[in-house]
């Protein structure tokens, strides 16, 4: 039955961008909570774990910033402020 095969693997393939959607994925390598927040809100590495502690001051946190919004609107908001 090679044929109902393929059909499950062309099906598994389908799957997979559901389970790994584009969205920033705060995960926390060491405690697998869902608390990842940047280290640095000026930086673009540097992710901390806010449940357990840990921090990776190498990990790129662009994902996290990227949904957070660009850079250049917190620039602009913070120049209409002042
Ligand atoms: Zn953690």
């Amino acid at each position: 039955m090679a044929r109902s095969s393929s059909a499950r693997a062309a099906l598994s393939l389908k799957v997979v961008p559901v389970l790994f959607p584009a969205k920033a994925d705060r995960t926390c390598p060491s405690c697998s909570a869902r608390a990842l927040v940047r280290q640095d809100p000026d930086s673009l590495r540097g992710l901390v774990c806010s449940a357990c502690g840990w921090s990776d001051a190498e990990a790129s946190a662009f994902f996290l910033a990227e949904e957070e919004g660009p850079f250049e609107d917190a620039v602009l908001r913070e120049r209409e402020e002042h």
